[in-house]
């Protein structure tokens, strides 16, 4: 048996190491860990197509695949590295518990060797893609050798991979961390954790306990030592309650009296008036949480304040995040297909103050979508219901507000346009999963926009 716990093994030579899951993190840490020295296998029970110059990068790398089953062979391990698709209620993760074998997270196995280069790590249940991606423009914007990856684009095997030829020096890991990830680490230690905020999410994969979600997520500072940082949002009651005590914290919020904080319609960095939110391409009350988390990050590597400045106002944001699509006919299109739980369905809600017209619904997570109608009241005129959810949603939300279903986003626009007046905005922001009739949540702001994008070809405004 191999030992994982007492010291980092960045020795893997000869080890003989089964890697489930054969998407993106699954590959790239497959592909570390033989160029490492390891006897791979990479295991996955889908028939899983892999692009072709993946494909010739593990036959290179002799990473052995077993796709569309798991056979015996992969049970003879001296270690597991899991995706994080894969939970601990799995049977082939039974199997290996069993059998007494470690199991890791691709996070876990990718920072042994990530040669000691500062971590940014970002957790949150809503905020994490944006402040990630805000995080990674203020470093590379002030020169560093930034390397965004982990649950957003590449994965951090991939980025690993990348960074190897890079000075360490100069060179930061920005990491964008979900709960699953975070699962099964053991010595993954950032030197900079923000945990932006906490809400139900995945109940699904959580048995309906927010407390294991939480807990998974306070991981991201567990191994975090007196020099490194943990910051967190103070206006967010749970996470007022269970700050860690093994590491440096600081809060960041909007009423918050540190150096870095918003006043007066405007942002400060060290005490220093940087911006005015009218200047910034970032929207509502949710996104200037998420620039003071970054913020803070930035300020413990002193990047400067006309970087800062410029970066923020340059700062667009991500595809499928609130993003405006188009205005025709007076009424403005916006996509906000992330929102797949029900409070960034609420922040989306709240950034608003024309009349709203909200396209929600999709796959439900066991979300208490009771807990809209307040945010629904006060800004929607009426609400579209589309696809598993609509049931559901119809049941909570009748006699709160106008309803209407759809049975395709076609129709949910169409309808939308029809019921909307000039000075009206129409917003998919659906508080579900994307499962139930697209493919992920970006194909469905796609499918979206097209049908947006339609009514501008029919309409010549
Ligand atoms: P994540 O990566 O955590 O899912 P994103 O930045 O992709 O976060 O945003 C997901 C959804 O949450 C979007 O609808 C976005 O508008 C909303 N959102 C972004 N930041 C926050 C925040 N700090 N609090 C609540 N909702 C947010």
């Amino acid at each position: 048996m191999k030992t994982i716990y007492e010291t980092i093994p960045r020795d893997i030579t000869g080890w003989k190491i089964t890697v489930l899951g054969a998407g993106r993190s699954g590959l790239y840490v497959s592909l570390l860990l033989a160029k490492k020295g390891a006897a791979v296998v990479l295991s996955d029970s889908g028939n899983v197509k892999i692009e072709e110059i993946l494909q010739k990068k593990i036959e290179f790398c002799k990473v052995k695949l077993d796709l569309g089953r798991h056979s015996n062979f992969i049970f003879e391990a001296d270690l597991v590295v899991t995706s994080p698709g894969i939970s601990d209620a799995s049977p082939v993760i039974r199997k290996f518990q069993k059998r007494g074998i470690n199991i890791v997270s691709e996070i876990e196995a990718a920072y042994w060797f990530s040669r000691k280069i500062d971590i940014i790590g970002i957790t949150g249940s809503n905020g994490k893609t944006t402040t990630t991606s805000l995080i990674y423009e203020l470093f590379k914007n002030s020169g560093y050798n930034a390397f965004c990856g982990g649950n957003i684009g590449k994965s951090f095997s991939e980025v690993v991979l990348e960074a190897e030829t890079s000075d360490p020096a100069n060179s930061i890991f920005i990491l964008e961390l979900s709960s699953f990830q975070l699962e099964r680490i053991v010595h993954f230690k950032p030197k900079i954790s923000l945990f932006l905020n906490i809400s139900d999410d995945h109940m699904d994969r959580y048995e309906n306990q927010p407390e294991k979600y939480l807990k998974a997520k306070l991981r991201i500072a567990m191994n975090q030592g007196k020099e490194d940082w943990y910051f967190y949002n103070s206006d967010d009651k749970i996470l007022c309650q269970t700050i860690p005590s093994n590491c440096k914290s600081m809060a960041f919020g909007l009423s918050e009296c540190t150096d870095i904080y918003f006043n007066d319609g405007k942002v400060y960095y060290q005490d220093m008036a940087v911006i005015h939110v009218d200047q910034l391409k970032l929207k509502g009350r949710h996104n200037l949480y998420n620039i003071l988390a970054a913020l803070h990050a930035a300020q413990i590597f002193h990047l400067p304040l006309e970087i800062i400045r410029k970066t923020l106002r340059d700062f667009a944001p991500v595809e499928h995040r609130l993003e405006y699509v188009a205005t025709i006919k007076g009424v403005e299109y916006y996509n906000d297909s992330k929102a797949t739980n029900v409070d960034s369905v609420r922040y989306a809600l709240e950034s608003f103050t024309k009349p709203l017209i909200v396209i929600l619904g999709g796959k439900d997570k066991n979300s208490d979508f009771s807990e809209l109608i307040p945010s629904l009241q006060a800004h929607c005129k009426l609400a579209i219901l589309m696809g598993a959810a609509t049931e559901k949603l119809q049941k909570i939300l009748t006699g709160t507000l106008p309803l209407i279903q759809a049975d395709s986003m076609d129709n949910a626009v169409k309808i939308a346009t029809k019921s909307a007046l000039k000075g009206d905005i129409v917003l998919l922001s659906p508080a579900c999963a994307s499962f139930d009739m697209f493919d992920n949540f970006e194909h469905r702001g796609r499918v979206f926009k097209n049908c947006v994008l339609k009514l501008i070809a029919h309409h010549d405004d």
